[in-house]
C-alpha cells in the first residue's frame, strides 16, 4: 500500500504500464473472448483466472483490472468486485454471505432498495431481517442471534443522515461472534472520507454512480472486501454473473482523479448552505453530519476526514400538496431527481412517514414537519442560496 497522501494516491493507481500501455490513462479494452494461442497459454489462463490475467470477458479486461485495483486501495482492502449498479454490488454481497434460515441486521436508516430487497427476496429463502436504530452502537449486542450472519450498516443513513459508532458496533459484534460479516453501505463517503475496513468492517460496498463517477452519465457499483471475505465475494459475483461494461469502467476510473478536489468544493459549499439553513425561521433541523445538530455528529468527529455535497433538513411545518409542489417544481437549479454525488445540485422532499428510512427510533429525533433532501453541487454557493431563498418565499 502506498504512502502518498491521497489526492496523489488516486491520480497513481491503477495506471500502470500494463494497463495504460504508455498512454496516460488505460486502455478501453472491450471483449468477449480472449484468444488462447496454445493449450498450455488456456491453462495458465484458467488457474490465474481470478488474478487479473485475460481469461474470458465476464472476468474482466485489463481496463476492469485497472479500475478494482484503484478501488481496492482507495478502501483498502484486498479485492474488488464490479457490479453493473449500486443496487447490484449491495444485493450480490449479501447474497455471497447468506444462507437460508439466516438472520441478518439491517440498519433501519439503509438506503430503502436495500430494505426492500431483504423483505422481498431474502425472505423467499427464509432469511429474518431484524432493522436497528442507527444510532445503537454497541448495544447491537442485545439482537445478535447464533444464527446472525450478516450485520449492514450505513453511514450516515439514507435520508435521515444518523451516523452510526462503527466501532462500538464492530466491537460488540465480533466479542459476541467473530464470524458474522459485517458490510457497509460506504457510498456517501465515497471511499474518501471513511475508511470501514480500517475500523474492523469486512466488506465497503459503494455506488460509483454518485461521487466517483461525479458526472451523472454511468451506472457502476463495487464491494471492496479484507482478505478473509474476498475469495468468497468475489467467486460468488462471478457465479452470479455480474459483469460491468470496459467505458463505464473507464468512465469510474477517470472520475477518481479529481474525486478529492471536487469533494472539497463540494464540502465547502454544503457547508455554507447548511449554516444559513440553519437560522432561516422556517427550518427546524439541518441534518448535516459535521453540524452538532446531526444525530451521531461525535462518530463523525472521531472516524469521517470530512464531509459532502449530500445532507437534509426539515421544516418546522408540514407543507401542503399545494406548497410541496409550489417549493419543489419552481427551482432554478435544484432539480428532483434520484441520485445524487454528480456536478447538479438536487433535491428531493418528504412528508413524514413518507419513507422507511423515517421509521422513528427512541433516539431519533420527531420529524414534525416535511423534510428535504439536497445535493449540493458545484455552482456558485450564492446562486445556491439564492434559489433557495426564493424557494421559501414561494411557501411564506
Ligand atoms: C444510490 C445509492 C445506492 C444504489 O446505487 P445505484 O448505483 O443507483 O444502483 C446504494 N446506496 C446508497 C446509499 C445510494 O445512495
Amino acid at each position: 500500500m502506498t504512502l502518498k497522501k491521497q489526492e496523489t494516491s488516486l491520480l497513481l493507481s491503477g495506471r500502470a504500464k500494463k494497463y495504460s500501455q504508455g498512454a496516460v490513462n488505460p486502455i478501453i479494452q472491450r471483449t468477449s473472448s480472449v484468444i488462447f494461442d496454445s493449450v498450455a497459454q488456456k491453462r495458465e489462463a484458467t488457474k490465474k483466472r481470478a488474478e487479473g490475467t485475460l481469461f474470458y470477458g465476464r472476468r474482466g479486461t485489463i481496463t476492469h483490472f485497472a479500475l478494482q485495483e484503484a478501488l481496492t486501495e482507495l478502501e483498502q482492502g484486498a479485492g474488488c468486485a464490479l457490479f453493473p449498479s449500486g443496487a447490484a454490488a449491495i444485493t450480490q454481497s449479501i447474497l455471497a454471505f447468506i444462507e437460508q434460515g439466516a438472520h441478518i441486521l439491517v440498519t433501519g436508516s439503509a438506503y430503502d432498495p436495500t430494505q426492500n430487497f431483504c423483505d422481498q427476496i431474502l425472505r423467499k429463502f427464509s432469511v429474518t431481517t431484524t432493522y436497528f436504530d442507527p444510532l445503537i452502537g454497541k448495544e447491537i449486542s442485545q439482537l445478535l442471534r447464533p444464527e446472525t450472519k450478516i450485520v449492514f450498516l450505513e453511514s450516515p443513513g439514507s435520508i435521515t443522515m444518523e451516523i452510526q459508532d462503527l466501532q462500538g458496533i464492530v466491537n460488540s459484534v465480533r466479542q459476541y461472534n467473530p464470524e458474522i460479516i459485517i458490510m457497509i453501505d460506504n457510498t456517501w463517503a465515497a471511499g474518501l472520507l471513511l475508511k470501514p475496513l480500517t475500523l474492523g468492517v469486512d466488506i465497503s460496498i459503494q455506488s460509483a454512480t454518485k461521487y466517483i463517477n461525479g458526472h451523472s452519465d454511468g451506472m457502476l457499483g463495487f464491494a471492496v472486501a479484507n482478505e478473509r471475505c474476498w475469495v468468497q465475494l468475489r467467486e460468488n459475483a462471478y457465479l452470479l454473473g455480474q459483469c460491468v461494461d470496459p467505458d463505464t469502467a473507464y468512465m469510474t476510473a477517470r472520475g477518481l482523479r479529481t474525486l478529492p478536489v471536487r469533494m472539497k468544493q463540494h464540502e465547502q459549499s454544503a457547508l455554507e448552505v447548511a449554516r444559513w439553513l440553519k437560522q432561516h425561521p422556517l427550518v427546524d433541523n439541518v441534518y448535516h453530519p459535521a453540524l452538532a445538530s446531526c444525530p451521531g455528529h461525535e462518530y463523525f468527529q472521531r472516524d469521517f476526514s470530512g464531509s459532502n455535497g449530500l445532507f437534509s433538513f426539515s421544516l418546522k411545518k408540514i407543507l401542503t400538496t399545494e406548497e410541496f409542489a409550489l417549493f419543489l417544481d419552481n427551482f432554478s437549479l435544484f432539480k428532483m431527481a434520484f441520485s445524487w454525488g454528480g456536478f447538479e445540485s438536487l433535491i428531493l422532499g418528504y412528508q413524514p412517514n413518507d419513507i422507511k428510512a423515517m421509521r422513528q427510533y427512541e433516539t431519533q429525533p420527531t420529524f414534525t414537519g416535511t423534510l428535504f433532501r439536497i445535493h449540493i453541487g458545484l455552482e456558485n454557493v450564492d446562486d445556491l442560496i439564492e434559489d433557495l431563498e426564493q424557494g421559501f418565499l414561494r411557501i411564506s
